[in-house]
């Protein structure tokens, strides 16, 4: 893919934020395991299958250690990052908020931690609160620190903005929510492919991400969540798997992970998501860090040159994206001159359509980089760029 041409061009993708491309050892792990090793997992008597879940535990363990959980049984494979959020939701929110309880989230979520937060207030009669966002595109941790208190429930906040860029400071938020009594869901889309992640140093209640955004492929993705709750909550999904015994009178579940896993699991994505996991820490976090920081720094003195760009989102701690809007330029026109010159960017409202409201626009255009990007393809960027304004002049 990045070898590739786009409209006559070489591809530059900037879309990082929505879908990383796959690095080779992925799609060959998967493949292989198509040809070679494929066969059911948990049911199986047979070699093949026993060998088969054995492949996927043994990534449960590879995502136990990537995230430091105490346990691989602490770890449940979902869908992804949405799966993940809707499971906490209707496990743990559906059986424990009573009416008058409160959740929050903040300013700056994905609509994936945000809807289901708020179904699950108009179910229950619950309050959901919201920490704002200040013009940098920072939390306001003084609003926040007032809006906590002892009817707060669960705090639900994103690791990084996938529209801002920022990185929150999650490790105080979750001191701060635990002061007060309240759980904490982190939603670690964003933060999981660019920050090393500890969820017992962080102390989180709930972590998760998607496998598509670290390298990895779709249909995969990790909810971390600390023992005694997943032990507390309520099954998410029904089915085979996910059960102890059954009569036509009464289930008894499984513990967790099985618990939460109800059905064929997607097994062939289990295993590149392990192999994803290898890749991602075999390149090394400093090292990702170290370059995507150079190509933000790069990209926003280049980009904030440009007459009439507006970059929105200019927290201190930003992750490797940014978004603008152009004046009188609209962001799907500015995606599609720069798609005609071989740059794919993301424009649009990014899920989050509360956010754009805050910073007054209906949609940005946004360059997202992984650590395969180059300075090379900024220069591309800022051209294209150019080449727009030239367009609507
Ligand atoms: N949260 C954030 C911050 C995201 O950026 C995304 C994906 N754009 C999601 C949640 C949802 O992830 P998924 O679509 O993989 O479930």
């Amino acid at each position: 893919m990045l070898k590739s041409r786009m409209n006559g061009h070489p591809l530059v993708y900037f879309d990082n934020a929505a879908t990383t491309q796959k690095s080779r050892a992925v799609i060959e792990r998967m493949s292989s395991f198509y040809k070679n090793e494929y066969a059911t997992v948990r049911r199986g008597v047979y070699t093949f299958s026993q060998l088969s879940t054995r492949e996927c535990e043994l990534v449960r363990e590879r995502c136990r250690k990537f995230l430091n959980a105490a346990s691989a049984s602490e770890i449940i494979f979902t869908k992804g990052t949405t799966e993940a959020v809707n499971l906490v939701a209707a496990g743990f929110g559906r059986k424990f908020l009573k009416p008058g309880d409160e959740v929050i989230i903040s300013g700056m979520e994905h609509h994936s931690n945000l809807v289901p937060w708020q179904r699950l207030c108009e179910e229950k009669g619950l309050a959901l609160r919201v920490i704002p966002v200040d013009d940098q595109g920072e939390l306001d941790l003084e609003a926040f620190g007032k809006l906590l208190s002892a009817r707060t429930y669960l705090v639900a906040v994103t690791h990084i903005s996938n529209v801002l860029g920022t990185i929150n400071p999650i490790r105080e938020i979750i001191k701060m929510a635990h002061h007060a009594g309240a759980w904490v869901l982190v939603d670690g889309a964003q933060g999981a492919p660019h920050e090393k992640v500890d969820v017992q140093d962080l102390d989180c209640d709930f972590y998760c991400f998607s496998g598509h955004k670290i390298y990895g492929p779709t249909g995969i993705g990790v909810l971390y969540g600390k023992m005694k709750h997943l032990e507390a909550m309520d099954p998410y999904q029904f089915g085979g798997d996910m059960i102890e015994t059954v009569t036509f009178e009464k289930t008894t579940y499984a513990k967790p992970p099985a618990k939460f896993e109800a059905g064929t699991p997607p097994i062939v994505e289990t295993i590149g998501l392990g192999a994803a996991l290898d890749y991602l820490e075999g390149i090394g976090y400093s090292e990702i860090h170290q370059h995507e920081n150079e190509l933000l720094q790069y990209a926003t003195e280049k980009i904030k040159t440009i007459p009439g760009l507006r970059i929105i989102g200019t927290a201190n701690q930003k992750a490797s994206l940014i978004s603008f809007v152009m004046q009188d330029i609209h962001p799907h026109d500015i995606g599609t001159v720069l798609d005609q010159l071989g740059i794919a960017v993301r424009a649009g409202h990014h899920c989050a359509q509360p956010l754009m409201r805050r910073f007054g626009v209906a949609a940005t255009a946004r360059a997202s980089f992984a650590f395969y990007n180059t300075k090379e393809e900024i220069d591309q960027l800022v051209k294209g760029l150019h080449k727009v304004l030239e367009v609507f002049k």
